[in-house]
Order: structure tokens, then C-alpha cells, then sequence
């Protein structure tokens, strides 16, 4: 983690042009950050979507690659190390240290445009991430001959490609939940008047789907699910925390909270929407003093 840790930094201070000499009054090159020491540890959650070429095409749920680079930039200078799901268990399970500032750097629903735009940033700065898939989307987009950049999600392939990678941890996101159309399921939550056991049969046999189609493409087992938009009750946390995922990420925004050697909570996340500046990202992220 440290080696790592040190390492994101040091990408970062060289592999950005954009940083000229803002940095050189700053933190010394390749300097390891200093580990906190304490039982507790202030987590930010940043969560990402689409990421687009063009800048008209911004929105809430769309970034350029651009503006992910910087936040990169600005959270470094701002004293944040981003960690991976392996540094944030370990710290949990009371077997590692956390960073002061970590962060932990998501992208939901698994766009193509990830392994263009992003997957090199993400090596060159020696950045981990968590990408979560729906199971149906990579499905499709494995034989759809339609792969329009807009809207187009990853195959398994690429999917593959990217979970060997280790700055990739990929996420169970359903196999086929991730939905709001009017009169259907809306995500992860049960129907009005759904039989609680048949909900809870339903749902856990699409999330062991998605399972499954992740680790037979990866061998690698799933540690993370993302809510699908964020929603559940307590039947739907009930039935997911049964599937012994190792960390759970929700859409409530807030800073964690982690206390070492206890188990995981659900996982608060900030959305970046690409209508904000990265100064804009770092002060929703600030722990409240
Ligand atoms: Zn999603």
C-alpha cells in the first residue's frame, strides 16, 4: 500500500503537465505519505458515470476525461491518496493502515468510453478504481452490433482486459436492475405487494448472476456491490449483506467513517456531476470540521 501509495503520487506530479510549478513549492517528489495511526479513518467515496468526449454533452452523470485528470490533480494536491478496496478492507479487518486523506474512486454502470478515457489514466497514475457492471448491459454490448460511444457499455472481453489489471476492481451493479421505466421495478427494490420471499428469491438470484458471469469472464471473485441508484429497504440490505460481499457502496453522500478492525458499513458516495469544478468536488468531499 505504501510502495502504491507513494507511487500515485509520484505519477501524478510527473505525468501531469497541467501542474507545472504549483507543485514545486509543495510536497517533495516521491515522498510516502504518512500513514494515519489511528483506530479510526475519514473515507471519501467519489462516484463516477459516463465520461464523454465532448464537452456539450456534460451532465450530471457525464464527465470528460479531462475533468477526472484534474480532480486526480486536485486531490493529490489537496493531500488525498487514492486507495483500493484491498487497503480499505484491510484497514476494517484491523490488518493495515489508511493514508490521513484516503479516497476511493468509483465508476458505476461500466461505459465503453472507461477503457479509452479513462483505464489509461487510471494505469499512468497508478490510480485504483472500483467498476461496477450490470451483468445485462455487458451482455448485450458482447454481440450488439450497435456501439455508439453515447450510450454503449463494455463487453466481457474488455471486461476481462480490465479486471487484470491491478488498479481495476470490478463490481456487481445486478445482473438486470438497473432500471426506473414507470410501472416496473424501480432498481434493486421490491414491487408493491411483492411476497417478501419471492422478492427475496428474485433478487438474490439476479445479483448471484451477475455474479457468476463476472467470475467465470474474470476467475476473480466479486467483493463489491453498488445499489443500483442507490435504493433498497431493509429486506433488500438483508438479502445483499446474505451474499457475503465484503463492501457495499450506496448514493447517500457523505464521508465515511471507518473504524478498524470492525466490519464494513454500507458506503456513503459523493456524485461528481460534470456540472461541478474540481474545487467544487473537493469541498463536498471535506470531512465537516
Ligand atoms: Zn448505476
Amino acid at each position: 500500500m505504501r510502495e502504491r501509495a507513494a507511487m500515485w503520487g509520484f505519477s501524478i506530479l510527473f505525468g501531469s503537465a497541467v501542474l507545472g510549478s504549483i507543485l514545486l513549492g509543495g510536497m517533495e517528489p516521491g515522498t510516502k505519505p504518512v500513514m494515519a495511526s489511528g483506530d479510526t479513518a475519514s473515507l471519501a467515496v467519489l462516484m463516477y458515470h459516463q465520461v464523454t468526449g465532448d464537452p456539450a454533452r456534460i451532465g450530471d452523470y457525464v464527465v470528460t476525461a479531462q475533468q477526472f485528470s484534474s480532480d486526480l490533480t486536485a486531490l493529490l494536491l489537496a493531500g488525498y491518496t487514492a486507495v483500493s478496496v484491498d487497503d480499505v478492507l484491510a484497514f476494517a479487518e484491523g490488518e493495515g493502515d489508511l493514508p490521513p486523506k484516503p479516497v476511493l474512486i468509483t465508476f458505476d454502470d461500466g461505459y465503453e468510453t472507461f477503457i479509452a478515457e479513462i483505464y489509461p489514466i487510471l494505469c499512468e497514475t497508478k490510480t485504483p478504481c472500483v467498476l461496477s457492471l450490470v451483468g445485462k448491459y455487458t451482455d448485450f454490448y458482447s454481440c450488439a452490433e450497435d456501439q455508439s460511444l453515447s450510450y454503449a457499455c463494455l463487453n466481457w472481453d474488455e471486461v476481462e482486459e480490465l479486471a487484470a489489471s491491478p488498479y481495476v476492481e470490478i463490481a456487481n451493479h445486478s445482473y438486470a436492475l438497473h432500471q426506473m421505466a414507470e410501472g416496473e421495478r424501480r432498481g434493486a427494490l421490491p414491487l408493491e405487494g411483492e411476497a417478501e420471499d419471492e422478492y427475496r428469491a428474485f433478487l438474490a438470484n439476479d445479483l448471484t448472476s451477475c455474479n457468476r458471469c463476472i467470475q467465470e469472464r474474470t476467475g476473480k471473485e466479486v467483493r463489491v456491490f453498488a445499489y443500483p441508484y442507490g435504493l433498497y429497504t431493509d429486506v433488500t440490505c438483508d438479502v445483499v449483506e446474505n451474499l457475503g460481499f465484503s463492501m457495499l457502496l450506496t448514493c447517500e453522500e457523505r464521508v465515511n467513517t471507518l473504524h478498524r478492525g470492525e466490519e464494513l458499513k454500507p458506503l456513503g458516495r459523493f456524485n461528481r456531476s460534470g456540472n461541478l469544478s474540481t474545487e467544487e468536488v473537493l469541498q463536498k468531499i471535506e470531512p465537516e470540521k
